[in-house]
């Protein structure tokens, strides 16, 4: 098996910010790193649920609506995917989720929070999305990172996987 690309970045060094993880096939992959991975704690599953609904809503209404493949969490808990049909870049994507996170700061509910609507009803967290969410709002306006570091990977068959 080949390391895939997302393992070959380095995540002791990863700022919280915006990131390409790819662009390819005509799509733009962003990782939206939410916190320092490995350095501070994660966001709670329930507050990142909550952030999904949120995000997702937000994205799925806004004037790139059209353009928007998917928004869901890491499995890691520190950061949320975009897939984004066409050419982005990270001010793009800085500029749009800070709109998003703004949007998020004024519900007073999450949407889609009923057995029928969702997979997990009961694990939702709006007080702890909002915190984090303010958080990340402020990193985006005041140091704001957007360069992964890479790792060198040796592949089995001795090739070094350096790069994207
Ligand atoms: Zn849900």
């Amino acid at each position: 098996m080949e390391v895939i690309q997302s393992f070959t970045i380095d995540h002791t060094h990863l700022k919280p910010g915006i990131y390409v993880s790819r662009q390819d096939k005509g799509f733009t992959t962003f990782d939206l790193r939410i916190t320092e991975p490995n350095q501070e704690p994660a966001v709670a599953p329930a507050a990142m649920h909550s952030m999904e609904h949120l995000m997702a809503t937000w994205f799925r209404n806004s004037n790139v609506k059209d353009d928007v493949v998917y928004v869901g969490p890491m499995g890691c808990l520190t950061g949320m995917y975009i897939v984004m049909k066409g050419s982005y870049t990270p001010e793009d994507m800085r500029i749009l989720t800070i709109q998003c996170l703004e949007w998020i700061l004024t519900q007073h509910e999450v949407p889609a929070t009923t057995p029928e609507t969702c997979g997990n009803y009961l694990l939702h967290d709006l007080p702890m999305c909002h915190w984090e969410c303010r958080r990340y709002l402020h990193r985006l306006q005041t140091d704001f990172h957007s360069q992964y570091t890479m790792l060198k990977v040796t592949l089995d068959d001795g090739k070094i996987f350096a790069d994207a």
